[in-house]
């Protein structure tokens, strides 16, 4: 049972500087990990604040993605118990995702 993991990670954020724990939305950039909230006000000041829409659709991509992301750490917690040590999620026909620091 030493495979079992009780605490979460955390983060800090480089811009607002609290922390981001694992289900909290959040993105890495070059400078580091960021809160996805901060990431958009960061994003939102290079334009001025105003994001183009070809940017807020990319934006909404990625947040997408992250969602895809977040759930799959959930997977993480909620599945461990049934899998083996190093365990990946199958996904059936979208493939094998390896469930990170396992
Ligand atoms: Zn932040």
């Amino acid at each position: 049972m030493s495979s079992l993991r009780t605490q979460r990670r955390s983060w800090k954020c480089y811009l607002c500087g609290t922390d981001i724990v694992e289900g909290q939305r959040f993105t890495f950039t070059s400078r580091g990990p960021i809160h996805w909230e901060c990431f958009r006000v960061e994003v939102a000041k290079a334009f001025n604040n105003r994001i183009p829409e070809d940017g807020e659709f990319l934006l909404e991509l990625i947040d997408y993605f992250n969602e895809g992301i977040v759930k799959i750490k959930e997977g993480e917690y909620r599945m461990t118990p049934s899998l083996p040590q190093g365990g990946r999620v199958n996904l059936g026909g979208l493939g094998c995702f390896p469930l990170f620091g396992g």
